[in-house]
């Protein structure tokens, strides 16, 4: 058995290549593997491990000054969810990249709506905006039934979602991402570019369907281990499955890479509509530039082969 956690925290760490040390250290005795992003504005991590080490873990953690209040989420793991453990500094805890207009969400930031409460608007009347801050990929295996996703590919992008979402500035507004960590900084965006009443699911889609599981969250949640997917009693009948092969449109939940290799979209396909196992093209251009790239890479192999051929032909008279 293995469990799984998942937190992150804004505050203040004065000497994050210290706290990397630390983290490490803990983090190896405890033989966890998963991985920590630390930036001088807070720390982001999931980490896999045997139960009773992922709660001395917590509890390490939770002892910590600062971290007292720290909200952990947890999900069951496979016991190889993650091939490593990985422990980074780095400049953002998650890269929002807003230049000028990056934010400290311990300042700034949308009001919490606990899972309980959201819960209670999607069954009342109230008039309220899901907004996605996720990537296109994690929508398309689940997502709030009725959420509005801005077309964006990349949290990197959150600056150019604006424009799609300018008519909420009136409204009520809940941002939803998976953990909650990209909605501290998204919520506060919106706030500062004038958004009236800009709400985040605190604890994120996690804890809403750890806490409500298919019901208004529908399919499965994205994740970003070796488990690609999560659900909770995904075995219940009212689970529904929404992914979509790209290709086909049939029902399906595995994701695959564009095989050729300067394409590389991550998107859902299923067995069907592959050309091989783990062999998948996005479109028939990426299939037929990667199969002309294997021609032209058998051309040059067989006139080296040739030439070494004739070298050693003429080397040996
Ligand atoms: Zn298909
Ligand atoms: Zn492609």
């Amino acid at each position: 058995m293995h469990k799984i956690v998942l937190f992150y925290k804004y505050l203040d760490i004065q000497d994050p290549e210290n706290e990397m040390k630390e983290q490490r250290k803990i983090c190896q005795s405890l033989n966890l593997k998963g991985r920590l992003i630390i930036a001088s504005e807070g720390l982001n991590g999931t980490f896999e491990g045997e139960p009773e080490n992922i709660s001395k873990y917590c509890q390490y953690l939770r002892a910590k000054k600062g971290y007292e209040d720290i909200h952990l989420k947890f999900s069951e793991g496979t016991g190889k969810s993650f091939p490593k453990l990985s422990i980074k500094v780095r400049k953002e805890i998650v890269s929002a990249h807003l230049g000028s207009k990056d934010l400290n969400p311990t300042q700034i930031t949308g009001k919490y709506i606990t899972a309980q409460q959201l819960h209670e608007w999607i069954h009342s009347d109230k008039e309220f905006y899901i907004v996605d801050m996720r990537n296109d990929y994690e929508h398309s295996v689940g997502h709030f039934a009725g959420s509005i996703l801005p077309a964006f590919s990349n949290f990197r992008d959150l600056d150019k979602i604006l424009p799609q979402i300018e008519h909420l500035k009136d409204k009520t507004v809940v941002t939803v991402c998976t953990g909650g960590v990209r909605c501290e900084k998204a919520s506060g965006f919106l706030v500062n570019n004038d958004f009236r009443d800009v709400y985040q699911l605190f604890g994120g889609i996690v804890t809403y369907m750890e806490q409500f599981p298919n019901q208004d969250f529908k399919g499965k949640l994205y994740v970003f281990d070796q488990r690609v997917t999560m659900g909770f009693n995904t075995e219940d009948p009212k689970h529904e499955m929404i992914g979509k092969c790209k290709k086909c449109g049939s029902l399906s939940e595995g994701f695959v890479n564009c095989t050729f290799n300067e394409c590389h979209k991550h998107f859902i396909c299923c067995n069907n509509c592959r050309d091989g196992e783990n062999i998948a093209y996005c479109d028939d251009e990426c299939r037929e530039l990667d199969l002309r790239k294997i021609e032209s890479m058998n051309f040059a192999l067989s006139l080296n082969n040739t030439y070494i051929d004739l070298y050693n032909a003429l080397t040996k008279s």
